[in-house]
């Protein structure tokens, strides 16, 4: 159902409703892609990013940029500017 959601959202342009906890939620996420987080944080995690398709797009775009930079260097530590560099240049930051 969360996919269903999420395309909804998508595809209505609903984008403009930016999501209360998508800063908090990003961090999350970049702590558990990082594996630095907690089973709470995690848990919070996937649970939200199964709700709203805003910060499940953070989400994908966070895991793309790791997954692409990890096949370039293994157990590379991507620095956050880094991420947020890569972002800026997809326009999705
Ligand atoms: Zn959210």
């Amino acid at each position: 159902m969360g996919k269903f959601i999420r395309w909804l959202g998508r595809t209505f342009g609903s984008k403009k409703k930016r999501c209360p906890e998508e800063q908090r939620c990003l961090e999350l996420v970049r702590l558990m892609l990082d594996e630095e987080s907690t089973p709470e944080d995690n848990a919070y995690v996937l649970n939200h990013i199964d709700k709203c398709y805003q910060c499940y797009d953070n989400y994908d775009i966070e895991k793309a940029i790791r997954e692409a930079v990890k096949k370039k260097n293994r157990k590379a530590k991507i620095p956050h500017e880094v991420v947020n560099e890569i972002r800026n240049k997809i326009n999705l930051a």
